[in-house]
């Protein structure tokens, strides 16, 4: 195997076969895939080692569909999130205010064990990095600011600050939603403000959660729960950007008796069991995922609301897709970085990411309008989603990807 060159004279300029910016979760699990199909991959990340290598708790509990486990565990990363990190997800309620009218998954529906599984961000994070860190092909680079990025008929650079550069064959950006080389390479995104905020902590509460997740619309705002092991839920509160502060920076207990009261006291008494967070919520689509030797993964491509929780999962399917395009690319002597292999990339991930993008800002629109026809178009389409079978196997079929 053939390690990343670098040159030292003038200035230091690396070569790769690809380069991915953002050491994300969605960029690590990329190199990693990329890296096992015998790439040479170099990773450059604008944060410090120690913020990638020991990220702090963030309050994300990503919920994981079985695809994503799978994918996880064929690039390593799964075996290497501790066993208590992961809470198995087993039902789900979806309630609308004070109907009695509720939509119920069954993970028996499916006959699987689990609908799927959370795991929190920092977890998947530190597992991804100390994996990435470990593999001879990945080389990552820390604090190092993008310059600028080029990208010619020839092959993709990138120039970094205070000097040095890498080429690759292909660049790729996973930086973010707010993505700095999506911009570079002139690629536009449609951004959507949806005017909300979300505030996430982990709570310990009396009346167990019977590894059950909610999803509770209220005219105040919506509310989720989170099962985790050991008797604590992680609770999403989404509410305009100023309740969300004021929550955040109420007094513990006080925040505690207002959850209670938010939750209608159906948890019975609540106790705040880690720090509090807060994410402003803006989706994002890219208008296209890939220009000349350039693609979007993760977030960059598309940043979703996390109402139905696909942004990770989605990021993932990115990965695979590129990787089986890059893969046969490789497999008939085609240059991986031609526009060609890049675009059969782009139709294939819009197929997959378009349907899930605009039906989730469907349901936010659909579930965060208090007018009177909003409210009744809420109720009936609960009513009638819980009668209806097919679509009930169907969302569940979904999350289990079949894998039951
Ligand atoms: C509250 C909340 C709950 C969520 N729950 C779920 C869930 O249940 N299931 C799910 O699937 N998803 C969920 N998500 C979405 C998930 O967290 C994201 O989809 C995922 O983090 C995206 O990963 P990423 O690597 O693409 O981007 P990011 O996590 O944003 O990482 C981007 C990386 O790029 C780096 N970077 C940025 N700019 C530059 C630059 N110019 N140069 C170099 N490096 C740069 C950053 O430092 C960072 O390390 C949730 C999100 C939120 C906010």
């Amino acid at each position: 195997m053939q390690p990343i060159q670098k040159s030292v004279l003038p200035v230091e300029v690396s070569t790769a076969d690809v380069v991915i910016i953002g050491a994300g979760p969605a960029g690590l699990c990329c190199a990693l895939r990329l890296a096992d199909q015998g790439h040479r991959v170099c990773v450059i990340e604008r944060q410090a080692e120690r913020s990638i290598a020991e990220p702090e708790f963030d309050g994300r509990e990503i919920a994981l569909t079985h695809r994503s486990v799978q994918t996880l565990q064929r690039i390593g990363v799964w075996e290497r999130i501790a066993a208590e990190d992961i809470s198995p997800l087993e039902n789900a309620l979806v309630m609308t205010g004070r109907s009695p009218h509720r939509l119920h998954f069954d993970r028996r529906n499916a006959g699987a064990a689990a609908l799927g599984f959370l795991v929190p961000n920092q977890s998947i994070r530190r597992a991804a990095h100390r994996q990435a860190a470990e593999n001879p092909r990945i080389h990552l680079l820390y604090e190092r600011p993008v310059a600028d990025v080029q990208t010619a008929e020839s092959g993709a650079s990138v120039r970094l600050l205070p000097h040095g550069a890498v080429r690759a064959r292909l660049l790729i950006a996973a930086d973010s939603r707010f993505s700095d080389t999506r911009r570079s390479v002139g690629i536009a995104a449609d951004m959507l403000d949806f005017g909300k905020t979300m505030l996430v902590c982990r709570m310990r509460h009396e009346v167990p959660h019977e590894q059950t997740a909610w999803e509770w619309f209220q005219e105040r705002g919506t509310l989720a729960l989170l099962p985790l092991n050991d008797r604590m839920s992680s609770v999403v509160i989404t509410v305009p950007a100023a309740a969300a502060r004021r929550l955040l920076e109420s007094d513990p207990q006080e925040f505690d008796r207002e959850v209670e009261a938010r939750f209608d006291h159906r948890l019975g008494a609540m106790q705040l069991s880690s720090s509090r967070h807060i994410y402003p919520l803006v989706g994002a689509y890219a208008r296209r995922f890939a220009t000349q030797r350039c693609v979007l993964i993760g977030d960059a491509a598309v940043g979703m609301h996390p109402v139905t929780a696909h942004g990770f999962n989605l990021g993932l399917q990115s990965v695979e897709r590129l990787a089986a395009e890059l893969a046969r690319a490789v497999a008939t002597g085609v240059d991986l970085g031609a526009l060609a292999v890049l675009q059969r990339y782009e139709a294939a991930h819009q197929r997959g990411a378009r349907p899930l993008y605009l039906a989730t800002n469907a349901l936010v629109r659909l579930y965060t309008d208090s007018r009177p026809l909003h409210t009744l178009a809420r109720t009936v389409g609960l009513r009638l989603a819980e009668r209806v079978l097919p679509f009930k196997r169907a969302i569940v079929a979904s999350l289990t990807d079949g894998s039951a």
